[in-house]
């Protein structure tokens, strides 16, 4: 039996400077440089579903080019998230900016078609919109998932301008497909003013626990990630983070800002509390570099995604 080969990491920092090399996600190898793929960070440059502020499409790019501050080492869950595991840049999914159904479509073709070379996938956004095709793979995979939902806003809503796949209803169409277990999800950040008393009703129905921002400033990071721990138990859990769950001091560069938010070291927290969940798949999303300034909001992404593969690469270290 063959021995599976190291896994590649990024390039070494110590021999080539950071701000050099590859622009691949932390200067990564790619899908077709390494041997295998254990987690894929793909990109997905779409975002035609917006409400307000459009940009997104320029997400992936710079939420890599953030990326090559990381250094591979994590001390606070004691991994080393690129060697533990073999994690690619898997490339962008492109799609069409003009149809929303056809980029939803091959959003869908292109994360299944992904599945068969990386175990689990990170999409980097585009808009909230490509967490429902995303959804649908990974409902294929591993059956209707445990969503942590990372948002100021519900995304729950049913149609803008009577359009059904916008920004904001993707978590609506993965209800009502079927995609999410009853009553296992959990919003977190929710703030901000909604359209009416309505929206927090509907939502309910659809199976959601809503942790407003102002929840995680009284209750604390560990309370916090504790209270996800307990809605999810031990369903698969898929993470969807929307930047602008950041105050807008900490994300600037979004498609719908809204004040009161949490802080980076508040979403860093939390999500370094949930170790060991059946965690199957996340994205980031909603970064729009032409509002950032001096990458604020690009770096609080690239942070995010670090924090993703390394609980991926936990999981693996700890698995029986
Ligand atoms: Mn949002
Ligand atoms: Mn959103």
């Amino acid at each position: 039996m063959d021995t599976p080969a190291e896994p590649r990491g990024p390039l070494d920092p110590l021999r080539i400077p950071r701000f050099a090399g590859p622009s691949t996600f932390a200067r990564l190898p790619t899908l077709d440089e390494a041997p295998r793929a254990d987690v894929g960070v793909v990109g997905i440059p779409f975002d035609s579903g917006v409400t307000y502020r459009p940009g997104a499409r320029f997400g992936p790019m710079a939420v890599r080019t953030a990326s090559r501050m990381l250094r591979s080492y994590h001390p606070g869950l004691d991994v080393q998230p690129f060697t533990a595991q073999q994690v690619v840049d898997a490339g962008d999914i492109a799609c069409n900016p003009f149809s929303i159904e056809e980029a939803i479509g091959q959003i869908q073709e292109g994360a299944a078609a992904l599945g068969s070379s990386a175990e689990f996938l990170v999409s980097i956004g585009g808009d909230h919109t490509i967490a429902l095709p995303l959804l649908r793979v990974i409902r294929e995979r591993f059956g209707p998932v445990a969503l942590i939902h990372f948002d100021a806003h519900l995304d729950t809503w049913d149609t803008y301008f009577r359009a059904a796949y916008t920004h904001g209803t993707p978590f609506r169409r993965a209800w009502e497909e079927g995609l999410l277990l009853q009553d296992r999800s959990i919003h977190l950040g929710i703030r901000g003013p909604l359209f009416s008393p309505a929206d927090l009703v509907d939502d309910a129905g659809f199976g959601f626990d809503v942790v407003t921002s102002g929840d995680v400033l009284a209750e604390g990071i560990a309370a916090t990630a504790n209270r996800v721990r307990e809605r999810v138990g031990d369903a698969p859990v898929y993470v969807s983070i929307d930047i602008d769950v950041l105050d807008p001091a900490f994300a600037p560069g979004t498609g719908t800002p809204e004040a009161g938010g949490i802080t980076s070291r508040e979403l860093l927290g939390i999500l370094r509390g949930l170790r060991d969940l059946d965690l199957v798949g996340a994205d980031v999303v909603e970064v729009s570099p032409p509002y950032d300034h001096a990458e604020i909001t690009a770096v609080a992404a690239s942070h995010t995604v670090f924090e993703l593969v390394s609980l991926f690469a936990v999981n693996r270290k700890e698995a029986p």
